[in-house]
């Protein structure tokens, strides 16, 4: 039969044409490496990992990436299984050798019979007669691809670096300081006029948080990243250094919002956030890209009033990266719905880090098999970390999405994602759990629930082992 052609020989690249492979289907996998380089990579090895040797938490009964990490290897995930077999001590974390774990996939997908590797580019728009295309190319996608994916999708649909603001966890804002108002009560399509939650700072604590962002370290921009800034995203820090004002009429802007608690108190700076996502458990604060180090945000970001305790999906950054606004332009099952033989997989869809790419290359791989034996696998349940992660990708799998959320960010697979439990976890008392215990105990929920979900959709047929 025709062979399927997956584009990029990275994380998400090489699990798909493992998958497609195992399904029986023969692929055709284009690695531009070693003849055309990125700025990151550094050898020719497929699924080479440019930075940390880390798939991060193992822990599959209280951590997001733990969970998709069991059901990657729940699904013959190659990547997986070259990562336990060349593993390194590193506490409750996956990290691996990354020398043997690269040349464990690359050894891998060579001797596979129905994978043949091709090292080369393919830089324009995929020829017309390759019927089904996996586009897996990465955060470094060369220019040639990168432009016809513009051309088809909309230049403005596809983003070559993200200026990210932090996103925090809702159910860790303090409601007995921040409150919920847009500004002027402005009511937007679908809102009431409370679809922000504001933080006030009065004089004090907005000039020791200015003091605050001017004083820690920002991380360098390397030069091959070096990107102008719009004038729409420029840094708070950067904001700042121009200005001790400057936040308070951007960013920070007070007006139009009344405190309910002192509402004949001015604040003199307010923070915003934004709901991020459709479950409504995750928020961004409005404005707030950044550069400070990891670190430093925590510690600053948790000086705003109402923010003490938050806990962060993400963290602020600025990098190079390609990616296209997934839930505008993929359908439910990742194709493009403008060339539904074009599929797209890993950190170019939206998703962020090295598993995460993996596990979307992974249901790229298994979607693009099926496709090709006429089959119509069922989509797995959005209660799993995978099926989690593919719903934020495509904005869910309801196909009448126009629009997707107002913001896409590419994102790491967290518990906000996931649809929220129908009943809260209680102590063996019968109790309501509060603070860590009741945190604790709704990720040791959803992590079940993800378990048994995971094996529902499977059936008890799928093999647990995979390869190498
Ligand atoms: P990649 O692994 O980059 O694979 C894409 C492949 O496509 C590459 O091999 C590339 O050579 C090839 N390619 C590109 N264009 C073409 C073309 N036109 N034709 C043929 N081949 C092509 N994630 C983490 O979890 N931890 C980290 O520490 C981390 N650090 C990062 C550091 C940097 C500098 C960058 C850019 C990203 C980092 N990431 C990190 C994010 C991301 O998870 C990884 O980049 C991950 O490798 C993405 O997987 P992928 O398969 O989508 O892309």
């Amino acid at each position: 039969p025709e062979p399927i052609h997956v584009i990029g020989g990275g994380l998400a690249g090489s699990e798909a044409a493992w998958q497609i492979a195992r399904a029986g289907v023969p692929v055709v996998l284009h690695e531009m490496r070693p003849t055309r380089p990125t700025d990151a990579h550094k050898t020719q090895d497929l699924a080479e990992l440019v930075c940390s040797n880390s798939f991060r938490s193992d822990d599959a009964l209280g951590n997001a990436v733990g969970i998709i990490h069991r059901e990657m290897r729940r699904m013959g995930s190659l990547v997986m299984a070259c990562a336990d077999s060349h593993q390194v001590p590193a506490g409750g974390a996956l990290a691996v050798d990354r020398d043997g774990f690269a040349a464990a996939v690359t050894r891998a997908i060579h001797a596979e019979p129905l994978i043949e590797v091709r090292r080369e580019a393919v830089d324009g728009l995929p020829p017309d007669d390759w019927s089904s295309v996996v586009v897996a190319t990465g955060p470094l996608t060369s220019p040639g691809l990168a432009a016809a994916v513009a051309a088809l999708a909309g230049e403005e649909h596809l983003a070559f670096f993200d200026a990210i603001a932090p996103i925090v966890h809702k159910d860790s804002i303090d409601f007995d300081k921040a409150w919920y108002q847009s500004r002027y009560d402005k009511v937007g399509p679908g809102g009431n006029g409370l679809d922000y939650i504001n933080c006030p700072l009065d004089r004090d604590q907005y000039e020791a948080f200015v003091d605050a962002l001017l004083s820690r370290e920002a991380t360098s921009f390397k030069e091959w990243e070096g990107t102008p800034y719009f004038n729409g995203c420029l840094p708070i820090e950067v904001m700042a250094e121009r200005g001790r004002e400057t936040l308070r009429h951007g960013p920070m802007k007070p007006v139009g919002l009344t405190n309910p608690r002192d509402p004949l108190v001015k604040a003199y700076g307010i923070v915003q956030l934004r709901q991020d996502n459709a479950l409504g458990t995750l928020y961004n604060m409005v404005g707030f890209q950044t550069k400070l180090k990891h670190g430093a945000q925590v510690e600053v970001f948790r000086t705003i009033p109402g923010l003490e305790r938050a806990e962060f999906a993400r963290l602020g950054g600025l990098h190079r990266n390609t990616f296209i606004n997934s839930p505008r332009l993929l359908d439910g099952r990742l194709r493009l719905k403008a060339m539904p033989r074009l599929r797209f997989a890993g950190q170019i869809t939206g998703c962020e880090g090295y598993v995460e790419s993996a596990a979307v290359g992974l249901m790229a791989g298994r979607l693009a098999a099926a496709e090709r034996r006429g089959e119509e696998p069922a989509m797995p349940p959005a209660t799993t970390a995978i099926g989690a992660l593919i719903n934020h990708i495509t904005g869910g799998h309801i196909e009448t999405i126009d629009a997707g959320p107002p913001s896409f960010q590419p994102m790491n697979v967290n518990f906000g994602l996931f649809p929220p439990l129908g009943e809260a976890p209680r102590s063996e008392t019968g109790k309501k759990l509060r603070g860590p215990e009741k945190s604790k105990a709704n990720k040791l929920a959803m992590s079940l629930r993800a378990e048994r979900d995971l094996d529902g959709w499977l059936g008890v047929a799928e093999p647990a082992a995979a390869a190498a």
